[in-house]
């Protein structure tokens, strides 16, 4: 199966945290495909937040404009940059608290680069991982932060992280949206709705 954007990010850059976070900031609302092009070239450019301040609004701007939406998602990345080397010695906060109240940051994002980035346990659910834990009959919930809350009920600790590139991997390839691929599905046997597609 073809790599998720963090896996990507990654290989080509390292498990920087910094990085982490803005290639999760860009994917928001936009394509993996995408994201990772413009990944590569404001990465090629930047390796701190100070760097990133230095990159002027306009050509930030610029740089983001394939994703939509580009005029806000500038003024994140200068926010969240500001308030890291403001309050954070210029570096991610590991905490959950401190990393959700940066801007643009929710419990999708936070989870994700605290997983990722620290090694610390946390499930992100993001559209994939909502549908297909649902489809497999581990919750039943109306929305990713209760899927969240409930997965961790059910799901051994050592998992939570994976559990999104896992999940991620099967939904942009087989658990489609409106055709389940469920007869190449690898874990059909374990899903409950699969005889229903
Ligand atoms: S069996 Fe079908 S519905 Fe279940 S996880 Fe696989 S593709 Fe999705």
């Amino acid at each position: 199966m073809p790599e998720t954007l963090v896996t990507t990010v990654m290989k080509e850059f390292g498990q920087d945290p910094f990085f982490i976070l803005i290639s999760c900031l860009l994917s928001l609302r936009s394509r993996d495909t995408r994201t990772v092009h413009v990944c590569r070239t404001l990465f090629s450019k930047i390796r701190t937040p100070q760097q990133l301040l230095e990159i002027s609004r306009v050509e930030l701007e610029k740089i983001v404009f394939s994703l939509g939406f580009y005029r806000q998602r500038a003024k994140t990345l200068h926010e969240v940059s500001q308030i890291m080397i403001d309050d954070f010695f210029g570096k991610v906060p590991s905490d959950p608290t401190s990393l959700r109240a940066l801007p643009g940051v929710g419990l999708k994002t936070s989870n994700l680069v605290l997983g990722i980035a620290f090694g610390v346990p946390a499930i992100c659910v993001d559209v994939h991982v909502h549908r297909i834990s649902k489809r497999l009959g581990l919750v039943e919930t109306k929305n990713p932060d209760k899927t969240e809350a409930e997965l961790k009920k059910v799901l051994p600790q050592n998992l939570w992280t994976e559990w999104n590139d896992l999940l991620v991997k099967l939904g942009q390839n087989i658990c489609l949206p409106r055709k389940p691929k469920c007869r190449s599905c690898p874990i059909s046997g374990l899903c409950k709705t699969s005889s229903n597609y």
